[in-house]
């Protein structure tokens, strides 16, 4: 804990392992460092162009990844970015789905990532015990929440991995993130739309599910009608698309769907 008087120098400025104090002070800090773009974006209205559902991971910075600035996303981030079905959502799922109708946010993105701790403690724990089970249980008890069977996938997965539950987590994280897209659209949908579903078939929404590599920066997205995933860096948007506006600041242009 440092306690002696924060300089502000530049150097000091570090993003990591920061204590209160620090932290506290980098608000002060992280004032300057808006561009005038971003502090324009700031005072006006918000007309999200998505919501994007991402893992409380800390390691995972959604808006540096993606590199949008204020008013692009609406963040939902639950642990590994479960979506349970419609009818096991809570208020809190229920409220930001409601506020994206409200905003009449036409995107979604949801982005699982390597390393989930959430996933981790699936396979560690395949049936969770939430009566008499601790902490962890609580957590691999969220991972359950989109319907997949756990207890099944969970030790295919590690022996596949010849135990590594770092691997074996990777392949559930994205076995966790497609159940989750799939639960997704058949939310209640924005106007007239029953569902998100029928938004996506109508063409007045569109959803992406993104798996990103904390180690690599790699992206894979997921293709509903292959049901595969594929790497990212072939995505070239439709022709009839906007084209962002080039400018030297971050760009307000909704991540890629
Ligand atoms: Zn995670």
């Amino acid at each position: 804990m440092a306690n002696e008087e924060h300089t502000h120098d530049h150097d000091e400025y570090s993003h990591f392992h920061i204590d209160m104090p620090s932290l506290l002070s980098h608000v002060l800090k992280g004032d300057q460092t808006f561009t005038s773009d971003e502090d324009k974006a700031m005072g006006a209205v918000q007309h999200p162009s998505a919501f994007l559902i991402c893992c409380i991971d800390s390691r995972f910075q959604p808006d540096k990844a993606l590199d949008y600035g204020p008013g692009v996303t609406l963040e939902y981030r639950p642990i590994s970015a479960v979506i349970p079905p419609p009818d096991q959502a809570d208020q809190a799922l229920l409220s930001r789905m409601a506020f994206r109708r409200l905003k009449d946010v036409p995107n979604i993105v949801i982005i699982a990532h390597s390393d989930c701790g959430g996933a981790q403690a699936a396979i560690n724990i395949p049936n969770p015990d939430l009566k008499n089970g601790g902490d962890l249980d609580v957590v691999a008890y969220e991972v359950h929440r989109t319907g997949l069977d756990i207890g099944k996938l969970a030790p295919e997965f590690l022996k596949a991995a010849n135990g590594d539950v770092k691997e074996a987590g990777n392949h559930l994280a994205r076995d966790v993130s497609v159940q989750s897209l799939k639960n997704l659209l058949q939310y209640k949908g924005r106007g007239e739309f029953a569902t998100i579903a029928d938004e996506i078939a109508a063409g007045k929404g569109s959803v992406a599910l993104l798996y990103y590599d904390l180690d690599t920066h790699k992206v894979d997205q997921y293709d509903l009608s292959k049901g595969a995933w594929e790497p990212l860096a072939g995505y070239k948007p439709a022709p009839n698309a906007p084209a962002v506006p080039s400018t030297t600041s971050k760009p307000p242009a909704p991540p890629a769907m």
